[in-house]
Protein backbone atom coordinates (compact mmCIF):
# COMPACT_ATOMS: atom_id res chain seq x y z
CA UNK A 1 0.00 0.00 0.00
CA UNK A 2 1.05 3.79 -0.39
CA UNK A 3 1.90 5.52 2.85
CA UNK A 4 -0.46 7.50 4.21
CA UNK A 5 -1.54 10.85 2.34
CA UNK A 6 -0.86 14.16 4.00
CA UNK A 7 -2.84 14.64 7.26
CA UNK A 8 -4.14 17.98 6.16
CA UNK A 9 -7.69 18.45 5.82
CA UNK A 10 -8.73 20.37 3.58
CA UNK A 11 -12.54 21.47 4.61
CA UNK A 12 -11.27 22.74 7.86
CA UNK A 13 -14.09 20.35 9.56
CA UNK A 14 -13.96 19.62 13.57
CA UNK A 15 -12.75 16.13 14.70
CA UNK A 16 -15.75 14.13 16.10
CA UNK A 17 -15.48 10.67 17.72
CA UNK A 18 -16.93 8.51 15.63
CA UNK A 19 -20.13 6.56 15.35
CA UNK A 20 -19.02 3.52 16.85
CA UNK A 21 -17.30 5.88 19.57
CA UNK A 22 -13.59 4.60 18.94
CA UNK A 23 -10.89 6.46 17.50
CA UNK A 24 -12.06 10.29 16.23
CA UNK A 25 -13.23 10.02 12.80
CA UNK A 26 -13.08 13.31 10.86
CA UNK A 27 -14.13 13.85 6.91
CA UNK A 28 -10.01 13.82 6.69
CA UNK A 29 -8.89 10.98 9.15
CA UNK A 30 -8.01 8.55 5.97
CA UNK A 31 -5.42 10.59 5.49
CA UNK A 32 -3.22 8.95 8.08
CA UNK A 33 -4.07 5.33 6.59
CA UNK A 34 -2.30 3.72 4.03
CA UNK A 35 -4.16 4.30 0.84
CA UNK A 36 -4.51 2.47 -2.33
CA UNK A 37 -5.21 3.49 -5.62
CA UNK A 38 -3.95 6.88 -4.75
CA UNK A 39 -4.03 9.82 -6.89
CA UNK A 40 -0.51 11.55 -6.90
CA UNK A 41 -0.78 15.08 -8.42
CA UNK A 42 1.95 16.94 -9.83
CA UNK A 43 1.34 20.05 -8.13
CA UNK A 44 -0.37 19.81 -4.59
CA UNK A 45 -1.71 23.46 -4.51
CA UNK A 46 -3.52 23.17 -7.39
CA UNK A 47 -5.36 20.18 -5.53
CA UNK A 48 -6.07 22.20 -2.62
CA UNK A 49 -7.59 25.12 -4.79
CA UNK A 50 -9.90 22.44 -6.28
CA UNK A 51 -10.66 20.74 -3.11
CA UNK A 52 -11.39 24.27 -1.32
CA UNK A 53 -13.69 25.35 -4.59
CA UNK A 54 -16.39 22.13 -3.96
CA UNK A 55 -15.58 22.79 -0.09
CA UNK A 56 -18.02 25.46 -0.83
CA UNK A 57 -20.43 24.71 -3.16
CA UNK A 58 -23.89 23.28 -2.25
CA UNK A 59 -24.70 19.82 -1.95
CA UNK A 60 -25.28 17.59 -4.56
CA UNK A 61 -27.76 14.92 -2.77
CA UNK A 62 -29.31 16.03 0.67
CA UNK A 63 -29.99 14.26 3.36
CA UNK A 64 -33.66 14.48 3.41
CA UNK A 65 -33.43 11.95 0.07
CA UNK A 66 -30.79 10.00 1.57
CA UNK A 67 -32.64 9.00 4.68
CA UNK A 68 -35.70 7.87 2.09
CA UNK A 69 -33.35 5.61 0.13
CA UNK A 70 -31.99 4.09 3.75
CA UNK A 71 -35.70 3.84 4.53
CA UNK A 72 -36.26 1.87 1.19
CA UNK A 73 -32.94 -0.24 1.96
CA UNK A 74 -34.14 -1.33 5.06
CA UNK A 75 -37.33 -2.78 3.10
CA UNK A 76 -34.40 -5.05 0.57
CA UNK A 77 -32.97 -5.75 3.84
CA UNK A 78 -36.36 -7.11 5.77
CA UNK A 79 -36.84 -9.35 2.15
CA UNK A 80 -39.60 -6.81 1.36
CA UNK A 81 -38.50 -5.00 -1.57
CA UNK A 82 -35.80 -5.61 -4.66
CA UNK A 83 -32.71 -3.33 -5.10
CA UNK A 84 -31.81 -3.04 -9.00
CA UNK A 85 -28.19 -0.65 -9.89
CA UNK A 86 -26.97 -0.26 -13.12
CA UNK A 87 -25.32 1.97 -15.33
CA UNK A 88 -21.83 2.58 -16.76
CA UNK A 89 -18.72 1.35 -15.91
CA UNK A 90 -16.99 4.63 -16.39
CA UNK A 91 -19.17 7.34 -16.61
CA UNK A 92 -17.45 10.16 -18.86
CA UNK A 93 -18.25 13.66 -18.65
CA UNK A 94 -19.27 13.60 -22.59
CA UNK A 95 -22.38 11.13 -21.44
CA UNK A 96 -24.09 14.13 -19.93
CA UNK A 97 -26.48 14.55 -22.41
CA UNK A 98 -30.24 14.78 -22.17
CA UNK A 99 -30.54 11.33 -24.81
CA UNK A 100 -27.94 9.56 -23.20
CA UNK A 101 -29.54 9.88 -19.45
CA UNK A 102 -33.08 9.66 -20.27
CA UNK A 103 -32.23 6.34 -22.19
CA UNK A 104 -30.40 4.99 -18.80
CA UNK A 105 -33.49 6.00 -16.89
CA UNK A 106 -36.16 3.95 -19.18
CA UNK A 107 -33.69 0.88 -19.13
CA UNK A 108 -34.05 1.09 -15.35
CA UNK A 109 -37.46 1.35 -15.20
CA UNK A 110 -38.54 -0.85 -18.26
CA UNK A 111 -36.26 -3.30 -15.77
CA UNK A 112 -38.24 -2.54 -12.82
CA UNK A 113 -41.26 -2.61 -14.49
CA UNK A 114 -40.36 -6.49 -15.49
CA UNK A 115 -38.94 -7.10 -11.53
CA UNK A 116 -41.82 -5.94 -9.77
CA UNK A 117 -44.16 -8.40 -12.36
CA UNK A 118 -41.89 -11.07 -11.60
CA UNK A 119 -40.91 -10.31 -7.97
CA UNK A 120 -44.66 -9.34 -6.75
CA UNK A 121 -41.83 -6.59 -4.80
CA UNK A 122 -41.26 -2.61 -4.59
CA UNK A 123 -38.17 -1.78 -6.83
CA UNK A 124 -35.62 0.43 -5.41
CA UNK A 125 -33.64 1.63 -8.08
CA UNK A 126 -30.46 3.47 -8.07
CA UNK A 127 -27.98 4.50 -11.19
CA UNK A 128 -24.30 4.10 -11.67
CA UNK A 129 -24.67 7.58 -12.73
CA UNK A 130 -24.05 11.32 -11.77
CA UNK A 131 -20.55 10.92 -10.57
CA UNK A 132 -19.32 7.43 -11.92
CA UNK A 133 -16.17 8.60 -12.63
CA UNK A 134 -12.91 7.65 -10.75
CA UNK A 135 -11.91 3.98 -11.47
CA UNK A 136 -9.25 1.71 -9.93
CA UNK A 137 -6.94 0.39 -11.93
CA UNK A 138 -4.69 -2.94 -11.95
CA UNK A 139 -1.58 -1.32 -13.74
CA UNK A 140 -0.11 2.34 -13.33
CA UNK A 141 0.49 2.40 -16.94
CA UNK A 142 -1.39 0.49 -20.50
CA UNK A 143 -0.83 0.69 -23.88
CA UNK A 144 -2.54 2.64 -26.31
CA UNK A 145 -2.84 2.49 -30.02
CA UNK A 146 -2.69 6.20 -31.57
CA UNK A 147 -4.62 6.94 -34.72
CA UNK A 148 -2.06 6.07 -36.71
CA UNK A 149 -1.90 2.42 -35.25
CA UNK A 150 1.38 3.56 -32.96
CA UNK A 151 1.17 1.54 -29.73
CA UNK A 152 2.05 4.03 -26.90
CA UNK A 153 2.71 3.03 -23.35
CA UNK A 154 1.06 5.58 -21.49
CA UNK A 155 -0.77 6.27 -17.94
CA UNK A 156 -4.08 4.23 -17.19
CA UNK A 157 -7.43 6.21 -17.76
CA UNK A 158 -8.27 6.21 -14.00
CA UNK A 159 -11.81 8.11 -15.17
CA UNK A 160 -12.81 11.39 -16.36
CA UNK A 161 -12.34 12.89 -12.54
CA UNK A 162 -8.39 12.42 -13.15
CA UNK A 163 -7.49 12.30 -16.01
CA UNK A 164 -8.66 11.86 -19.86
CA UNK A 165 -8.80 9.24 -21.87
CA UNK A 166 -7.23 10.93 -25.01
CA UNK A 167 -3.24 10.45 -25.05
CA UNK A 168 -2.45 13.61 -24.77
CA UNK A 169 -4.84 14.06 -21.48
CA UNK A 170 -3.11 11.20 -19.30
CA UNK A 171 -1.43 13.59 -16.76
CA UNK A 172 -3.88 14.26 -13.63
CA UNK A 173 -5.60 17.19 -13.37
CA UNK A 174 -6.99 18.65 -10.26
CA UNK A 175 -9.29 20.72 -12.19
CA UNK A 176 -11.11 17.86 -12.93
CA UNK A 177 -12.45 17.52 -9.49
CA UNK A 178 -14.32 20.23 -9.80
CA UNK A 179 -15.84 19.85 -13.64
CA UNK A 180 -17.15 15.99 -11.95
CA UNK A 181 -19.20 18.13 -9.43
CA UNK A 182 -20.91 20.22 -11.84
CA UNK A 183 -21.43 17.06 -14.55
CA UNK A 184 -22.88 15.32 -11.89
CA UNK A 185 -25.00 18.10 -10.73
CA UNK A 186 -25.90 18.74 -14.11
CA UNK A 187 -26.63 14.82 -14.63
CA UNK A 188 -28.82 14.62 -11.42
CA UNK A 189 -30.59 17.65 -12.08
CA UNK A 190 -32.38 16.13 -15.70
CA UNK A 191 -32.91 12.95 -13.81
CA UNK A 192 -34.96 14.61 -11.31
CA UNK A 193 -36.60 17.20 -13.79
CA UNK A 194 -37.31 14.19 -16.52
CA UNK A 195 -38.84 12.29 -13.53
CA UNK A 196 -40.87 15.25 -12.26
CA UNK A 197 -41.96 15.65 -15.98
CA UNK A 198 -43.35 12.13 -15.96
CA UNK A 199 -40.76 9.97 -17.72
CA UNK A 200 -41.91 7.52 -15.29
CA UNK A 201 -45.50 7.43 -15.19
CA UNK A 202 -46.59 4.11 -14.67
CA UNK A 203 -50.01 5.21 -16.44
CA UNK A 204 -47.98 5.24 -19.87
CA UNK A 205 -45.62 2.41 -19.99
CA UNK A 206 -45.62 2.12 -23.42
CA UNK A 207 -44.06 5.67 -23.43
CA UNK A 208 -41.23 4.05 -22.20
CA UNK A 209 -40.57 2.21 -25.28
CA UNK A 210 -38.38 -0.49 -26.23
CA UNK A 211 -35.72 1.19 -27.88
CA UNK A 212 -33.53 -0.91 -29.61
CA UNK A 213 -35.33 -4.41 -28.71
CA UNK A 214 -36.27 -6.03 -32.01
CA UNK A 215 -35.85 -10.30 -30.55
CA UNK A 216 -39.94 -10.70 -30.64
CA UNK A 217 -39.92 -13.42 -27.64
CA UNK A 218 -37.91 -10.53 -25.47
CA UNK A 219 -40.99 -8.27 -26.88
CA UNK A 220 -43.85 -10.46 -26.23
CA UNK A 221 -42.55 -11.41 -22.45
CA UNK A 222 -42.01 -7.55 -22.22
CA UNK A 223 -45.82 -6.30 -23.49
CA UNK A 224 -47.31 -9.39 -21.27
CA UNK A 225 -45.43 -7.65 -17.68
CA UNK A 226 -46.88 -4.50 -19.41
CA UNK A 227 -50.72 -5.75 -19.84
CA UNK A 228 -50.57 -6.78 -16.47
CA UNK A 229 -49.77 -3.70 -15.20
CA UNK A 230 -52.45 -1.75 -17.40
CA UNK A 231 -55.19 -4.03 -15.93
CA UNK A 232 -54.47 -3.79 -12.32
CA UNK A 233 -54.65 -0.34 -13.39
CA UNK A 234 -57.40 -0.41 -14.68
CA UNK A 235 -58.96 -2.36 -11.72
CA UNK A 236 -57.27 0.51 -9.34
CA UNK A 237 -59.13 3.21 -11.25
CA UNK A 238 -62.35 1.45 -11.24
CA UNK A 239 -61.99 1.37 -7.30
CA UNK A 240 -60.97 4.79 -7.03
CA UNK A 241 -57.37 3.90 -5.69
CA UNK A 242 -54.94 5.22 -8.29
CA UNK A 243 -54.95 9.27 -7.93
CA UNK A 244 -51.52 8.72 -6.23
CA UNK A 245 -49.12 10.40 -6.74
CA UNK A 246 -46.87 7.91 -6.31
CA UNK A 247 -48.11 6.55 -9.78
CA UNK A 248 -46.85 9.36 -11.75
CA UNK A 249 -42.64 9.44 -10.77
CA UNK A 250 -40.60 7.08 -8.82
CA UNK A 251 -37.20 7.32 -7.22
CA UNK A 252 -33.92 7.08 -8.90
CA UNK A 253 -31.07 7.22 -6.95
CA UNK A 254 -27.19 7.35 -7.27
CA UNK A 255 -24.12 5.70 -6.95
CA UNK A 256 -20.40 5.81 -7.82
CA UNK A 257 -17.60 4.09 -6.21
CA UNK A 258 -16.04 6.28 -3.18
CA UNK A 259 -12.45 5.99 -4.75
CA UNK A 260 -11.49 9.54 -5.05
CA UNK A 261 -11.24 10.34 -0.93
CA UNK A 262 -9.91 13.96 -1.87
CA UNK A 263 -12.91 14.69 -4.16
CA UNK A 264 -15.75 12.60 -1.04
CA UNK A 265 -13.89 14.21 1.50
CA UNK A 266 -14.66 17.94 0.21
CA UNK A 267 -18.60 17.12 -0.59
CA UNK A 268 -18.34 15.39 2.86
CA UNK A 269 -20.88 17.44 5.35
CA UNK A 270 -22.38 17.88 8.77
CA UNK A 271 -26.07 18.13 8.46
CA UNK A 272 -29.30 17.73 10.41
CA UNK A 273 -30.40 13.95 10.38
CA UNK A 274 -33.67 14.13 8.67
CA UNK A 275 -36.93 12.85 10.07
CA UNK A 276 -38.89 11.13 8.08
CA UNK A 277 -42.79 12.06 8.71
CA UNK A 278 -43.22 8.41 9.11
CA UNK A 279 -40.83 8.52 11.84
CA UNK A 280 -42.26 12.36 13.18
CA UNK A 281 -45.62 10.36 14.11
CA UNK A 282 -44.09 8.07 16.34
CA UNK A 283 -41.31 11.08 17.98
CA UNK A 284 -44.45 13.13 18.58
CA UNK A 285 -46.42 10.55 19.80
CA UNK A 286 -43.55 9.78 21.75
CA UNK A 287 -42.89 13.55 23.00
CA UNK A 288 -46.78 13.80 23.84
CA UNK A 289 -45.99 10.94 26.42
CA UNK A 290 -43.28 12.94 27.85
CA UNK A 291 -43.17 14.93 30.85
CA UNK A 292 -41.38 17.55 30.44
CA UNK A 293 -41.57 20.45 26.90
CA UNK A 294 -38.03 20.54 26.28
CA UNK A 295 -38.04 19.89 21.89
CA UNK A 296 -36.30 16.49 20.69
CA UNK A 297 -32.45 17.27 20.07
CA UNK A 298 -31.19 18.12 16.81
CA UNK A 299 -29.38 15.06 15.83
CA UNK A 300 -26.27 15.79 13.61
CA UNK A 301 -24.41 13.07 11.23
CA UNK A 302 -22.44 13.47 8.13
CA UNK A 303 -23.42 12.88 5.06
CA UNK A 304 -21.46 12.46 2.13
CA UNK A 305 -23.41 14.86 -0.32
CA UNK A 306 -21.95 13.59 -3.64
CA UNK A 307 -23.98 10.58 -3.79
CA UNK A 308 -26.85 8.67 -1.91
CA UNK A 309 -25.08 5.70 -2.28
CA UNK A 310 -21.06 4.93 -2.16
CA UNK A 311 -19.34 1.62 -2.26
CA UNK A 312 -15.79 0.92 -1.82
CA UNK A 313 -14.27 -1.11 -4.43
CA UNK A 314 -12.77 -5.01 -4.39
CA UNK A 315 -9.40 -2.96 -4.57
CA UNK A 316 -9.68 -0.45 -1.78
CA UNK A 317 -11.27 -2.60 0.80
CA UNK A 318 -8.13 -3.23 3.31
CA UNK A 319 -10.20 -3.09 7.00
CA UNK A 320 -6.93 -0.87 7.85
CA UNK A 321 -7.12 1.80 5.07
CA UNK A 322 -7.61 4.85 4.25
CA UNK A 323 -11.23 3.86 2.46
CA UNK A 324 -12.61 1.84 5.01
CA UNK A 325 -11.59 4.73 7.27
CA UNK A 326 -13.17 7.47 5.56
CA UNK A 327 -16.78 5.04 4.91
CA UNK A 328 -16.92 4.32 8.49
CA UNK A 329 -17.56 7.77 8.96
CA UNK A 330 -20.51 8.35 6.79
CA UNK A 331 -24.48 8.16 7.26
CA UNK A 332 -25.31 7.09 3.66
CA UNK A 333 -25.73 3.37 2.88
CA UNK A 334 -22.64 1.92 1.50
CA UNK A 335 -22.12 -0.65 -0.42
CA UNK A 336 -18.75 -3.43 -0.01
CA UNK A 337 -17.41 -5.26 -3.39
CA UNK A 338 -17.06 -8.80 -1.90
CA UNK A 339 -15.47 -11.48 -4.21
CA UNK A 340 -13.03 -14.61 -3.92
CA UNK A 341 -10.28 -12.30 -2.41
CA UNK A 342 -12.38 -11.57 0.09
CA UNK A 343 -11.52 -13.77 3.50
CA UNK A 344 -14.45 -14.32 5.66
CA UNK A 345 -12.97 -12.33 8.50
CA UNK A 346 -12.29 -9.78 6.88
CA UNK A 347 -15.96 -9.34 6.01
CA UNK A 348 -16.57 -9.58 9.33
CA UNK A 349 -14.27 -6.81 10.63
CA UNK A 350 -15.74 -4.96 7.95
CA UNK A 351 -19.14 -5.04 9.10
CA UNK A 352 -17.80 -4.54 12.73
CA UNK A 353 -16.30 -1.16 11.77
CA UNK A 354 -18.77 0.31 8.79
CA UNK A 355 -21.77 -0.62 11.00
CA UNK A 356 -21.30 -0.83 14.26
CA UNK A 357 -24.83 -0.30 15.10
CA UNK A 358 -26.40 -3.15 13.07
CA UNK A 359 -28.36 -0.46 11.22
CA UNK A 360 -31.39 -2.29 8.47
CA UNK A 361 -29.77 -2.13 5.03
CA UNK A 362 -26.83 0.15 5.96
CA UNK A 363 -24.63 -1.99 4.19
CA UNK A 364 -25.25 -3.91 0.45
CA UNK A 365 -22.78 -6.92 0.43
CA UNK A 366 -22.07 -6.55 -3.39
CA UNK A 367 -20.62 -10.25 -3.90
CA UNK A 368 -18.84 -11.03 -7.42
CA UNK A 369 -17.12 -14.16 -7.69
CA UNK A 370 -17.17 -15.20 -11.49
CA UNK A 371 -19.96 -17.91 -12.81
CA UNK A 372 -16.90 -20.75 -12.40
CA UNK A 373 -16.21 -19.81 -8.55
CA UNK A 374 -19.90 -18.62 -6.67
CA UNK A 375 -21.20 -21.84 -5.38
CA UNK A 376 -18.05 -22.80 -3.89
CA UNK A 377 -17.53 -19.18 -2.41
CA UNK A 378 -20.37 -17.71 -1.88
CA UNK A 379 -22.21 -20.09 0.61
CA UNK A 380 -18.99 -19.17 3.39
CA UNK A 381 -19.79 -15.62 2.88
CA UNK A 382 -23.56 -16.11 3.57
CA UNK A 383 -22.64 -18.15 6.77
CA UNK A 384 -20.38 -16.12 8.50
CA UNK A 385 -22.78 -12.83 7.83
CA UNK A 386 -26.06 -14.75 8.49
CA UNK A 387 -24.62 -16.63 11.21
CA UNK A 388 -23.32 -13.69 13.25
CA UNK A 389 -24.78 -10.46 15.04
CA UNK A 390 -25.47 -9.17 11.52
CA UNK A 391 -28.48 -11.95 10.12
CA UNK A 392 -30.91 -10.41 8.54
CA UNK A 393 -29.15 -6.45 8.55
CA UNK A 394 -27.30 -6.66 5.28
CA UNK A 395 -28.14 -6.60 1.62
CA UNK A 396 -27.06 -9.05 -0.66
CA UNK A 397 -26.73 -8.12 -3.80
CA UNK A 398 -24.89 -9.71 -6.84
CA UNK A 399 -22.66 -8.07 -9.10
CA UNK A 400 -22.60 -10.92 -12.25
CA UNK A 401 -20.48 -8.72 -14.69
CA UNK A 402 -16.86 -8.52 -12.82
CA UNK A 403 -15.57 -12.20 -11.60
CA UNK A 404 -16.41 -12.30 -15.49
CA UNK A 405 -14.22 -10.36 -17.86
CA UNK A 406 -11.43 -11.66 -19.83
CA UNK A 407 -9.61 -10.61 -23.31
CA UNK A 408 -10.40 -11.94 -26.30
CA UNK A 409 -7.54 -13.30 -28.65
CA UNK A 410 -6.95 -9.85 -29.90
CA UNK A 411 -6.92 -8.16 -26.81
CA UNK A 412 -10.70 -7.12 -26.24
CA UNK A 413 -12.18 -7.06 -23.08
CA UNK A 414 -15.43 -8.49 -22.82
CA UNK A 415 -17.85 -10.78 -21.10
CA UNK A 416 -20.16 -13.77 -22.01
CA UNK A 417 -24.00 -13.46 -21.57
CA UNK A 418 -23.78 -16.74 -20.77
CA UNK A 419 -21.36 -16.46 -17.73
CA UNK A 420 -23.21 -13.21 -16.30
CA UNK A 421 -26.43 -15.49 -16.37
CA UNK A 422 -24.84 -17.98 -15.11
CA UNK A 423 -23.49 -16.39 -11.91
CA UNK A 424 -26.60 -14.07 -11.41
CA UNK A 425 -28.97 -18.11 -11.17
CA UNK A 426 -26.15 -19.59 -9.40
CA UNK A 427 -26.46 -17.08 -6.46
CA UNK A 428 -30.12 -16.98 -6.46
CA UNK A 429 -29.84 -20.76 -5.87
CA UNK A 430 -27.44 -20.65 -3.24
CA UNK A 431 -29.44 -18.03 -1.24
CA UNK A 432 -32.30 -19.96 -1.97
CA UNK A 433 -30.28 -23.43 -0.39
CA UNK A 434 -28.56 -21.13 2.39
CA UNK A 435 -32.17 -19.75 3.58
CA UNK A 436 -31.20 -16.20 2.66
CA UNK A 437 -32.50 -13.17 0.31
CA UNK A 438 -31.15 -12.30 -2.62
CA UNK A 439 -32.10 -8.39 -2.39
CA UNK A 440 -30.80 -7.05 -5.63
CA UNK A 441 -28.68 -6.97 -8.59
CA UNK A 442 -25.92 -4.54 -9.75
CA UNK A 443 -24.78 -4.49 -13.09
CA UNK A 444 -22.77 -2.72 -15.87
CA UNK A 445 -25.24 -1.34 -18.55
CA UNK A 446 -26.44 0.90 -20.82
CA UNK A 447 -29.27 2.11 -22.94
CA UNK A 448 -27.19 2.54 -26.27
CA UNK A 449 -27.04 -0.43 -28.45
CA UNK A 450 -23.66 -1.08 -27.92
CA UNK A 451 -21.50 -4.93 -28.73
CA UNK A 452 -19.44 -5.09 -25.99
CA UNK A 453 -20.71 -8.64 -23.88
CA UNK A 454 -20.23 -11.50 -26.33
CA UNK A 455 -24.06 -13.48 -26.62
CA UNK A 456 -27.38 -12.97 -25.42
CA UNK A 457 -30.69 -14.00 -27.32
CA UNK A 458 -28.67 -12.14 -30.22
CA UNK A 459 -25.72 -14.26 -30.49
CA UNK A 460 -23.11 -11.56 -30.36
CA UNK A 461 -19.45 -13.33 -31.45
CA UNK A 462 -16.41 -12.15 -31.23
CA UNK A 463 -16.20 -10.65 -34.90
CA UNK A 464 -19.83 -8.49 -33.54
CA UNK A 465 -17.29 -6.46 -31.25
CA UNK A 466 -16.41 -4.32 -33.19
CA UNK A 467 -19.84 -3.09 -34.41
CA UNK A 468 -20.53 -0.65 -31.62
CA UNK A 469 -17.88 -0.69 -28.72
CA UNK A 470 -17.76 2.65 -27.41
CA UNK A 471 -17.11 1.54 -23.17
CA UNK A 472 -13.71 3.16 -21.84
CA UNK A 473 -13.64 0.44 -19.38
CA UNK A 474 -15.43 -2.84 -18.53
CA UNK A 475 -17.74 -3.81 -21.33
CA UNK A 476 -21.84 -3.44 -20.62
CA UNK A 477 -25.00 -5.37 -21.15
CA UNK A 478 -26.89 -3.47 -24.03
CA UNK A 479 -30.76 -2.82 -23.44
CA UNK A 480 -31.63 -6.21 -24.94
CA UNK A 481 -29.37 -7.90 -22.73
CA UNK A 482 -30.30 -6.32 -19.52
CA UNK A 483 -33.82 -6.85 -20.18
CA UNK A 484 -33.41 -10.26 -20.31
CA UNK A 485 -31.81 -10.93 -17.25
CA UNK A 486 -34.28 -8.79 -15.50
CA UNK A 487 -36.48 -11.68 -16.75
CA UNK A 488 -34.32 -14.16 -15.36
CA UNK A 489 -35.01 -12.74 -11.93
CA UNK A 490 -38.43 -12.47 -12.64
CA UNK A 491 -38.63 -15.53 -13.77
CA UNK A 492 -37.38 -17.38 -10.89
CA UNK A 493 -39.33 -15.70 -8.28
CA UNK A 494 -42.51 -16.43 -10.59
CA UNK A 495 -41.40 -20.35 -10.33
C1 LIG B 1 -16.66 -1.60 -10.80
O1 LIG B 1 -17.72 -1.78 -10.17
O2 LIG B 1 -16.59 -0.96 -11.87
C2 LIG B 1 -15.42 -2.25 -10.29
C3 LIG B 1 -14.21 -1.76 -10.58
O3 LIG B 1 -15.67 -3.35 -9.59
P1 LIG B 1 -14.75 -4.17 -8.56
O4 LIG B 1 -14.28 -3.18 -7.55
O5 LIG B 1 -15.72 -5.17 -8.00
O6 LIG B 1 -13.67 -4.81 -9.35
MN1 LIG C 1 -16.46 -2.08 -14.02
Amino acid sequence: MAPAASAQSTNGTTPAVAANGSEAWTPSSWRSKPIKQQAVYPDPSAVGRATAELSRLPPIVHPHEIARLKASLRDVARGEAFLLQGGDCAELFDYCRADAVESKIKLLLQMSLVLVWGADKRVVRIGRMAGQYAKPRSSPTEKVADENGETHEVPSFRGDILNGYHLEDRALDPQRLVRAYHHSAATLNYVRASLAAGIADLHRPLNWSLGHVKDPQLKAKYTEAVNFLQDMLRFMHTVGADRSPKLDTVDLYTSHEGLLLEYEESLTRLMEKPVLPEEAAGKAAAAYGSTTNAPAAVEKEYYDTSAHFLWIGDRTRQVDGAHVEFFRGIANPIGIKVGPTTPTSDLLSLLRTLNPGLEEGKITLITRYGASRVRDLLPAHIRAVEGSEHRGRCIWQCDPMHGNTHATASGVKTRRFGDIFTELSETLRVHREEGSYLGGVHLELTGDAVTECLGGSEGLDEDDLSTNYTSFCDPRLNEKQALELAFLVADSYRQ
